[in-house]
């Protein structure tokens, strides 16, 4: 990678203590999906692996438009137990689901009843076209909260493939993980999710954000300031809309690259190859909505930028109102936020001790992130979320989240 940057340790020495409490609760998922794996399959795994959960600090529905995004991942992760077995049969566990099933490698069956299979089918059905892969016993346990925003899924399907690969010697590129992982969501899950939910997944480090170029791939870390911390807002609500508003905001930028390119004269490739300064003259002589969308976009890649500068300079000041920017852009412009969303911001902007909040993540639901003063952190989760239900808005949580490594063999 061009632009790697060695990552230090300042943020995590300051809070080695929660680290080490909350390390007991990942200590504990590990033990105890060793242990239903016993269970289930009478013998110990071969193979532990574990992948991470993210937020994304800032660059929200950029990476399919070939931009910048700067996720963190968090200290919540997803592990895989797996093991060899006798014949082609795959069985898999998920402790979170309560769920055991089992199949065979046949391309195209598509499990509608058992769709969380879907995710590890996909992985041992590409990863056997590239060298044999027979039976396999896999258990499941997590900390990453499922439809939340938090990237679950990355964090499952990456932690899969680390374990197949390393069990059947499979040679797949630290590089090339991602990527595979982003066509198991998109070809077997049939989620068209972006590269930056498991290329964090893989490559995130501790205390560090990473800022990712979508097009490249060129990614490079920078160190969080030791004064802040992030919570992230759970809204509790995952809106039955938010697929396909998704997929309908990428066609838009799709549609907008075509009128914006024959406005401009030239050809683009993506969002990411127009400037502000050429995009707003042609307020008013393009569709309105693909204006806003595109104005998101450009907009906001600016913003991943800056947010980037201003953590190593540690102006937490200027990445929150940064932060806020965004959440206003993904509000008006690419109108992807949630009344529950924007109840998390208002609430927390009016706090002392709060930089900056946002929606993560594709939005409709899911979470919000507020950067903080590290030495008030437990005392405005309370705060938020109790403001949060008093504005009548059940299910929330507010936790407090440390920044995690990227995927890795535990055992
Ligand atoms: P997010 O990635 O934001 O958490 P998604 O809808 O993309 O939300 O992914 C959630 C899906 O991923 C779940 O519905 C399930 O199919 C799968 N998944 C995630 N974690 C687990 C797990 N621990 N066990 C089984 N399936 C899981
Ligand atoms: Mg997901």
């Amino acid at each position: 990678m061009s632009f790697y940057s060695k990552p230090t340790t300042k943020f995590s020495r300051r809070v080695r203590e929660r680290v080490e409490a909350e390390h007991s609760v990942e200590e504990d998922t590990r033990r105890e999906l060793v242990r239903l794996y016993r269970e289930e399959f009478g013998k110990m795994p071969e193979i532990v692996t574990s992948a991470p959960g993210r937020i994304n600090l800032i660059g929200e529905h950029t990476d399919y438009n070939g931009g910048y995004v700067l996720p963190v991942a968090i200290d919540r992760r997803t592990y895989t137990a797996a093991g060899r077995r006798m014949g082609d049969l795959f069985i898999a566990f998920s402790k979170e689901l309560g769920k055991k099933t089992s199949f065979e490698i046949q391309p195209g069956k598509f499990e509608h009843s058992n769709f969380w299979v879907n995710y590890i089918k996909g992985a041992c059905t590409l990863l056997n076209e590239m060298k044999q892969v027979k039976g396999l016993n896999f258990a499941i346990a997590s900390t990453v909260p499922r439809g939340s925003g938090l990237s679950s899924s990355a964090a499952y399907v990456v932690s899969i493939i680390e374990a197949v690969t390393r069990l059947y010697g499979i040679g797949l590129k630290d590089t090339d993980v991602p990527i595979l992982a982003q066509r198991i969501e998109n070809e077997f899950v049939g989620v068209q999710s972006g590269i930056m939910d498991p290329f964090v997944a893989k490559f995130a480090r501790a205390d560090n954000a990473i800022l990712i170029d979508a097009r490249s791939l060129d990614f490079k870390y920078v160190e969080m300031p030791r004064e802040c911390s992030l919570l992230v807002c759970v809204t509790g609500v995952k809106r039955a809309i938010a697929t396909t508003e998704y997929n309908k905001r990428r066609q838009q930028c799709q549609d907008a690259v075509a009128a914006i390119s024959e406005k401009l004269g030239r050809p683009l490739q993506s969002l990411r190859d127009v400037d502000e300064s050429e995009l707003t003259p042609l307020h008013g002589k393009m569709d309105q909505v693909l204006y806003m969308r595109a104005l998101h976009v450009v907009t906001e890649n600016q913003r991943a930028l800056r947010t980037f500068d201003a953590l190593g300079e540690d102006d937490l000041s200027l990445v929150g109102k940064l932060m806020l920017e965004s959440h206003l852009s993904l509000r008006t412009n690419y109108e992807v936020s949630s009344p529950e969303l924007d109840a998390y911001v208002e609430i927390a902007e009016q706090l002392d001790g709060v930089y900056g909040a946002r929606m993560t993540g594709a939005g409709f639901g899911g979470s919000a992130i507020c950067l903080v003063d590290s030495a008030k952190e437990s005392e405005l989760a309370n705060e938020i979320a109790a403001k949060y239900r008093g504005k009548g808005f059940e299910g929330g949580q507010v936790f407090m989240a440390r920044t995690g490594g990227g995927s890795q063999v535990e055992r």
